[in-house]
C-alpha cells in the first residue's frame, strides 16, 4: 500500500515558538519598516519563507557533532572531517572554507574578475552578480528561453543556452572569459534544475575553449534528485553518484553551506588549479581566516560534515521535493500563477500574471509579498524589478520576471504550517484585483532589495 500523505521523515526534537499576531498589528509592523520585509523583526513573522538559507533545522547528529568541534587555530580535526566530507562529494584538490557563499564569490572574482572580463552563467544569483560587478567585470545570464517563461513545463528550465554560450565566447574572446559558471539549481530563475546532459555539454564547450568551468552548487542535492527523477536513464542511480559525476565535469565550485549542506552558516570555494588556489588562500587570510577554518568555528565545520552525509539521503530528498511541490501544486490548482514545474527549494508566484494591473516599475512582486505578510504573517521575498531593476549604469529596467519566492527552510515546517500558507494565499488571491503598486522612497547604491524603503501608490 502506498499512502498519499508525505510524512516528514523526522520527529521534532526541539521546538521554537511562533508568536501569533493579528492583521492590524502586522499592517503597523510593515509600515514602520518602510514596507521592506527584510527589515521586519522576525518575531513578528508567523511562517518565515524569506529564504531557505541557513534557516533549516539541524539533526541531533549535527548537534552532537557541534560538541566534537575542535577549535585549534590550525590543522584542527574538525577541519579534516569537513574537508573529507566535501571531497567525498566534490573531489577538488583545494577546499577553501569561508563563512558564507558570497565570501567564496568575493575571493574568486577578486582573483579572476576585473574590468573587461565577462562571466557567463545560466543565471547569476544576486550576490554572485554583485561580486562580479563590484570587480568591474560583466555578469551575463544565458539560461534557455524556456527558463524565462513561467508557464513552460520544460523539465530542466535551469539549462544553459549552449548556442548563446558559444556565441558569447566567440564575440568576447576566450582571453576575456576567466570562468563559465553554472548555478544548480537555478535559484534566481525559479529554483529550476539543470540536466546532466546540459552540464556535460557546457563542460565540453569550456574544455574546447580552455575556459575553467565552475559550479555555484548551493542546491546540488536537490538538482541531482531532479536529474534522477526526470532525466532518461538516471532513475536507478544513487544521488551521491550523480553528484560526483557533476563534480567531475567542473574545475571548481563556489558554495553556500547554508543551503543543501544543512548548516546555519558556512561556505567554501573549491578548485583544482594550484596557482589560483594560492592566490585565493592569500585573499582568504586577509578577509576570512586561516585556511583550515576560513570564517568558521571548528564546531560549524563538524556540523557541515554531518549535514553533507544527510542531504544525499533519498528519503530526505523525496520528502523535500514532494513537500515543496505540495505547496506549489495547491496554489496552481486554486488559480494562482506559479512557476512550473515546481522547483526544489521554493515556490515562485508569478506576480506579473497575478497582478496585471500593476506596472513592473511599481513592483507587483513587492505588493504581493507585503499582502501575504499582512494577511497571514507569511514572509516571502520579491525576486523581480526590486532585486534586479537597477543596472550598474544607474538606469532602471524591468526584470525578466516579477516573482515572489516562498522558500521552504529545510526540515523546519510541518504540513499543517503549509496548509495554513495555502489558506492565506487563497485569501490574497481574493484580494488581488484591489492590490496596489509601490514606489521606492529610499535606495542604497547596490543590492537595493535588502534595505530600500517603499511607499504604497
Ligand atoms: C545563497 C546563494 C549564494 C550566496 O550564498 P550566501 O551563503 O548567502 O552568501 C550564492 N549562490 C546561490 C545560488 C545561492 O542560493
Amino acid at each position: 500500500m502506498e499512502f498519499k500523505t508525505i510524512i516528514e521523515p523526522f520527529r521534532i526534537h526541539s521546538v521554537a515558538s511562533i508568536a501569533m499576531t493579528t492583521e492590524s498589528e502586522r499592517s503597523e509592523f510593515i509600515e514602520e519598516v518602510g514596507y521592506n520585509l527584510f527589515s521586519l523583526h522576525s518575531d513578528n513573522v508567523l511562517i518565515d519563507l524569506l529564504t531557505d538559507s541557513g534557516t533549516g533545522a539541524m539533526s541531533r547528529n549535527q548537534w552532537a557533532a557541534i560538541q566534537r568541534g575542535d577549535e585549534s587555530y590550525a590543522g584542527s580535526p574538525s577541519w579534516l572531517n569537513f574537508k573529507a566530507a566535501v571531497q567525498n562529494l566534490f573531489p577538488f584538490t583545494h577546499i577553501i572554507p569561508t563563512h558564507q557563499g558570497r565570501a567564496a564569490e568575493k575571493i574568486l572574482f577578486t582573483a579572476i574578475g576585473g574590468a573587461g572580463k565577462v562571466i557567463p552563467s545560466n543565471t547569476h544569483f544576486d550576490t554572485t552578480r554583485a561580486n562580479i560587478e563590484y570587480s568591474q567585470a560583466e555578469a551575463v545570464d544565458l539560461v534557455i528561453a524556456e527558463g524565462k517563461d513561467p508557464a513552460n513545463l520544460h523539465p530542466f528550465k535551469g539549462n544553459m543556452d549552449l548556442v548563446a554560450l558559444e556565441q558569447l565566447i566567440k564575440n568576447t574572446g576566450v582571453e576575456n572569459i576567466p570562468v563559465v559558471m553554472m548555478t544548480i539549481t537555478n535559484n534566481s530563475g525559479g529554483g529550476q534544475p539543470v540536466s546532466l546532459e546540459n552540464l556535460h555539454a557546457v563542460s565540453a564547450i569550456c574544455k574546447k575553449y580552455s575556459i575553467p568551468f565552475f559550479l555555484d552548487a548551493c542546491r546540488f542535492a536537490e538538482n541531482a534528485w531532479f536529474i534522477r527523477e526526470r532525466e532518461a536513464g538516471q532513475s536507478r542511480r544513487e544521488v551521491i553518484d550523480i553528484v560526483r559525476e557533476i563534480a567531475r565535469l567542473a574545475d571548481g565550485m563556489t558554495m553556500s553551506a547554508k543551503k543543501d549542506p544543512l548548516g546555519n552558516i558556512g561556505g567554501w570555494l573549491a578548485l583544482n588549479d594550484d596557482g589560483l588556489a594560492a592566490i585565493c588562500r592569500n585573499l582568504l587570510i586577509l578577509t576570512e581566516g586561516f585556511p583550515t577554518y576560513g570564517g568558521l568555528a571548528g564546531r560549524d565545520l563538524e556540523a557541515l560534515a554531518v549535514g553533507l552525509t544527510e542531504v544525499v539521503s533519498h528519503d530526505y530528498l523525496r520528502y523535500r521535493i514532494q513537500s515543496t511541490a505540495y505547496l506549489g501544486n495547491a496554489l496552481h490548482e486554486m488559480g494562482i500563477p506559479v512557476v512550473l514545474p515546481i522547483g526544489g527549494h521554493a515556490v515562485y508566484i508569478d506576480a506579473k500574471a497575478l497582478l496585471p494591473h500593476i506596472p513592473a516599475l511599481q513592483y507587483p512582486g513587492q505588493g504581493l509579498a507585503i499582502e501575504l505578510y499582512k494577511a497571514g504573517g507569511i514572509r516571502g521575498c520579491e525576486i523581480g524589478s526590486v532585486m534586479f531593476g537597477r543596472k550598474p549604469d544607474g538606469s532602471e529596467v524591468p526584470a525578466a520576471m516579477e516573482l515572489v519566492r516562498l522558500a521552504i527552510p529545510r526540515r523546519t515546517y510541518t504540513q499543517s504550517h503549509i496548509d495554513y500558507v495555502i489558506e492565506v494565499c487563497a485569501e490574497v488571491l481574493k484580494r488581488a484585483p484591489s492590490l496596489t503598486g509601490y514606489s521606492i522612497i529610499k535606495e542604497p547604491p547596490s543590492l537595493r532589495h535588502f534595505t530600500s524603503e517603499f511607499a504604497p501608490i
